[in-house]
């Protein structure tokens, strides 16, 4: 059996998180080195390694996590707006292999990213 990861053992409690929701497809907590003054992670429960491993039957779980994300931006007061960001392999930052959709608020964004 695949070994789990780092928010897999979140979600079932093993290492601790601060959650900010739960339901039965995904989940979100706090990140614990934040970018920004609000920094939360958007995560499937399902183990999707990355953006490259999403399949056509992941269309539904991905779009949710969209609706959850612009849900959690409302219930933190997120009304200038927000950044969402998907990193996928190394070039794109990404450090932990399991899908997740970073929400950042809190100050204004620069662009491009670095
Ligand atoms: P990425 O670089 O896109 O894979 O993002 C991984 C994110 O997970 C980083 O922003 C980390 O700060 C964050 N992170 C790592 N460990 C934890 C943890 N135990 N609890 C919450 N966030 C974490």
């Amino acid at each position: 059996m695949a070994e789990k990861t780092l928010f897999e053992r979140i979600a079932e409690g093993e290492i601790p998180g601060d959650f900010v929701h739960e339901d039965d497809r995904c989940f979100a907590i706090r990140d614990i080195n934040p970018k920004a003054p609000t920094h939360i992670l958007i995560i499937p429960r399902k183990p999707i390694p990355s953006n490259d491993h999403v399949e056509p039957e992941d269309a539904d779980l991905v779009g949710h996590l969209f609706v959850v994300a612009k849900s959690i931006a409302a219930s933190e007061g997120l009304v200038l707006g927000y950044r969402l960001v998907f990193n996928c392999g190394p070039d794109g930052g990404q450090e932990v292999a399991h899908l997740h959709l970073h929400l950042l608020g809190g100050r204004r964004m620069s662009w491009p990213p670095g």
